[in-house]
């Protein structure tokens, strides 16, 4: 896992820059109203993108440090790039946002070996299952059924929250 620089943590999607004119309101609408149809869209991969965190974020603490007061984040243990593990419960673990996930010494992207040697003393059976996932690919041809995910990470959520 390389670092994230400051850009790539601010840029946002085409579907979240706001629209200023009619114009760009107009064609937003349309982009939309496309992507909510078809079922691999970026528009239903972000929407489990925001519900699977939900879900890894429940636990309410930093799985590192512990701490319940800190702002929470949920870090993908595989990078999310890898779209067969991006929304997978196991892929997630809750981290504070600063210390333990991005910036902290020891962080899961400051320093991603000496997170690698925490999380398996910590917790060996994700180590495991990092391990034996991190290399995963979708089969030619087949993508991702993302809506379905939400659907399923929803299910999930209301479980948890019910
Ligand atoms: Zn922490």
């Amino acid at each position: 896992m390389t670092p994230l620089k400051r850009t790539q943590l601010q840029r946002k999607s085409t579907l979240s820059r706001t629209p200023k004119t009619a114009k760009q309101k107009a064609a937003r609408a349309k982009r939309l109203a496309k992507q909510k149809l078809d079922c691999h869209s970026p528009y239903w991969c972000k929407k489990a993108d925001a519900v699977w965190s939900k879900v890894v974020r429940s636990v309410g603490r930093c799985a590192k440090c512990g701490t319940t007061s800190k702002q929470l984040q949920a870090h993908h243990l595989i990078r999310r790039q890898n779209v067969v593990t991006r929304h997978d419960i196991n892929n997630g673990i809750c981290l504070c946002a600063y210390d333990c996930h991005k910036f902290g010494e020891g962080s899961a992207h400051s320093n991603p070996v000496v997170f690698s040697v925490w999380l398996n003393e910590a917790l060996p059976e994700r180590w495991m299952w990092v391990r034996m996932h991190r290399f995963d690919a979708m089969p030619a041809g087949i993508k991702p059924d993302y809506k379905q995910r939400f659907e399923d990470l929803s299910a999930i959520l209301k479980e948890l929250e019910g």
